[in-house]
């Protein structure tokens, strides 16, 4: 996934970014808010970690202009240390969790790992794999633009393959994802689900894992510039 990370001290800020980059994301960094606000706006995140003192434009109104500017990414805010009052503008401002300055870059992961699992909870998120967009808030698809046609099980299936992107799911996993409700659930079924809907995306974009399950991928996707 596609991590921003906003911190001014460069110490830390290098730190973040290894750590980050380390557990398998692609990082981004800015060291001010007018950077911060500006990368936040044009491109594309899955989450944010980002502090709230900054230089230049502070951290309460970088993540205010995102999220006037329909920004939705999850954003974990790092305060200074018994700073309750800006956790709680934080949170009022829009950020998914805070963190209090020092922490350890282990329990940092780990909140970054559940916002990025929580990601189906926020309702006027746009997910994106490549050329593919879930517009969760209308629940349509476009891929590289173009509106696309999927039955309401397509697009359940779609769906969790896009929260969970890069995740093997397995069959158990998809079927119980597709029919909550049926205790008589057939794993072929979900082969033939995935067939369909394997079809109607850009080529290579759902991997099959042997004995396991299944995997979307960013298939064709543009360089990023
Ligand atoms: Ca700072």
């Amino acid at each position: 996934m596609r991590i921003l990370v906003v911190e001014d001290e460069p110490t830390l800020r290098a730190q973040l970014v290894a750590a980050i980059a380390h557990a398998g994301h692609t990082v981004e960094e800015a060291g001010d808010g007018a950077a911060a606000d500006y990368l936040g706006s044009v491109e594309a995140f899955d989450a944010a970690v980002l502090d709230l003192g900054l230089p230049v434009l502070d951290g309460l109104s970088v993540l205010r202009r995102w999220r006037a500017a329909g920004r939705a990414m999850p954003v974990l805010v790092l305060t200074a240390r018994g700073a309750w009052h800006e956790k709680v503008a934080g949170m009022d401002a829009g950020a998914d969790d805070y963190l209090a300055k020092p922490f350890h870059m282990e329990e940092l992961l780990a909140r970054l790992r559940a916002l990025l699992r929580r990601l189906s909870a926020h309702a006027s998120a746009e997910w994106r794999c490549g050329g593919i967009l879930l517009d969760t808030r209308q629940a349509r698809v476009l891929v590289d633009g173009q509106p696309l046609s999927l039955t309401s099980h397509e697009f359940k299936l779609l769906s969790l393959l896009m929260q969970r992107k890069g995740e093997v799911l397995s069959r158990t996993e998809l079927s119980e994802h597709l029919y909550p409700q049926d205790c008589d659930r057939d794993s072929n079924t979900i082969e033939v689900f995935v067939g369909r809907l394997r079809r109607k995306l850009p080529p290579d974009s759902i991997e099959t894992v042997r004995g396991l399950g299944y995997r979307l991928v960013e298939a064709g996707a543009p360089e990023q510039s």
